[in-house]
């Protein structure tokens, strides 16, 4: 009875282990990626109520709800770019499970967003990262903390004339990342893992470009990394099963090494 799970079970139950929720709650209000007016735009999220213990069915409640694929907290399957789009096991019902749960490392930008909000992180950010708390293991996730997760409203996308002003990776960042770490994608808290002004990059987006062409996949708009360790914490980011879907929103939580002295949950 000390197999590997049980222990993980004893870990949970004494909040050795701790959970930590990486989600923004989804609503009407959250905010989604604006493009220019000639291009399809992402839906937001909607919901209405269908009953609500009343004479449209006096037991129950429920809801229908619908939005974009990359609405809210949400997965980038490889398919979601040209770039992957004739790869196999690159839908979000395909991608291989051992991408949905698996170890993170979080690379702490939030004092170069703070100066910066058009920072980009660079291969530099990436080796001192790397001297402090050792190399990237091939499989992780990496998760580009800039605390932009807690802004509100507008400045959230932070669109202007020129188009959105967000940090993100450049183009060299992303490729080291792909090529030399083999991770299984990028993580970021803004809303996409492409810095707002991506789109004047060679090529344009290389987050998306280059991911997603080599089989990785993305995390946008989470919350919370300043709450996860830089090392040592399993993400588990499992998106809805949808046929051949390019992404999808989700609850991402990840377990990190907790005090002992906080109840599983809280
Ligand atoms: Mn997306």
């Amino acid at each position: 009875m000390d197999d590997i799970l049980s222990r993980l079970a004893k870990g949970l139950a004494s909040g050795l282990i701790e959970i930590v929720d990486l989600t923004h709650t989804l609503d009407a209000d959250f905010p989604v990626m604006i493009l220019p007016p000639e291009f399809g735009q992402c839906a937001r999220f909607r919901i209405e109520e269908v009953s609500c213990y009343d004479e449209r069915g006096p037991a129950w409640k429920w809801n229908n709800f619908s939005c974009g694929e990359h609405t809210g907290t949400h997965f980038d399957a490889p398919s979601h770019w040209v770039s992957g789009k004739d790869l196999p096991y690159g839908s979000v019902d395909t991608v291989p499970l051992g991408n949905l749960v698996a170890p993170a490392c979080v690379i702490d930008c939030s004092a170069e967003a703070e100066q910066n909000e058009d920072y980009l992180m660079d291969v530099d950010k990436i080796r001192e990262f790397e001297s402090a708390h050792g190399e990237i293991q091939r499989g992780s996730w990496v998760l580009m903390r800039t605390d932009w997760s807690q802004k509100k409203g507008s400045e959230y996308i932070n669109l202007r004339e020129d188009g959105a002003h967000s940090p993100g990776p450049n183009a060299d960042a992303v490729r080291f990342l792909v090529d030399e770490r083999d991770i299984i994608g990028l993580g970021t808290e803004t809303v996409g893992t492409d810095a707002g002004q991506a789109f004047h990059a060679n090529p344009p987006y290389p987050a998306h470009f280059y991911l997603h062409g080599a089989g990785k996949c993305g995390l946008q708009c989470l919350s919370g990394l300043d709450r996860l360790p830089a090392k040592g914490s399993i993400i588990f980011a499992a998106p809805l099963k949808i046929r051949n879907g390019t992404g999808s929103p989700l609850r991402v939580l990840a377990l990190m090494n907790g005090s002992g002295n906080i109840p599983c949950g809280s």
